[in-house]
């Protein structure tokens, strides 16, 4: 971690009055080894493909990521539901998961991540993959908001059968 980052971040600290608290002497590092995580994204994760039955329907349901809302720098945990109908190949679940992280893990607004998955997912599936996603974002929740946000891509009969 760059010496001139925890000192930018400790001024920034120091400036709005919470630099006395001892529970935040190392606030500073804290945040930024956080961001550093998230920024270390790495190659894109290796998927396992398997044969299926053509017309089969494939559900994988209630796979759980936390993403990080670009506009306030926050999480958010996100319920994502994956439907298809295979033209001959499917994915484990494990895959589904891996791709889902890698692509919640960037700041990125939880619409850009339903749609980059259903893209992603529908190019290695060589059909068309619906995505739903819910989420509830620490900004909303901060400002005492807790619904949560619904974002969904793909045919609509397939995401039809997602929400029932
Ligand atoms: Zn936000």
């Amino acid at each position: 971690m760059a010496h001139d980052d925890v000192a930018d971040l400790r001024g920034v600290l120091g400036r709005l009055g919470w630099s006395s608290d001892p529970a935040m002497g190392r606030t500073a590092e804290r945040v930024l080894e956080g961001w550093q995580a998230r920024a270390a994204i790495g190659l894109r994760p290796t998927l396992t493909v398997v044969d299926l039955t053509v017309d089969q329907y494939v559900a994988f349901r209630a796979i759980g990521v936390t993403g990080m809302c670009p506009h306030h720098l926050v999480p958010y945990a996100a319920r994502i539901d994956v439907g298809f109908v295979s033209t001959g190949k499917g994915l484990g679940l494990g895959s589904v998961r891996r791709l889902a992280e890698w692509h919640a893990l960037p700041p990125r607004l939880q619409e850009e991540l339903t749609v980059k998955l259903a893209e992603a997912l529908s190019t290695e599936l060589r059909t068309t993959v619906a995505v739903r996603v819910v989420g509830r974002h620490a900004c909303d929740v901060r400002d005492g908001e807790f619904g949560v946000l619904e974002t969904s891509f793909g045919p609509a009969d397939q995401l039809a059968r997602l929400r029932a």
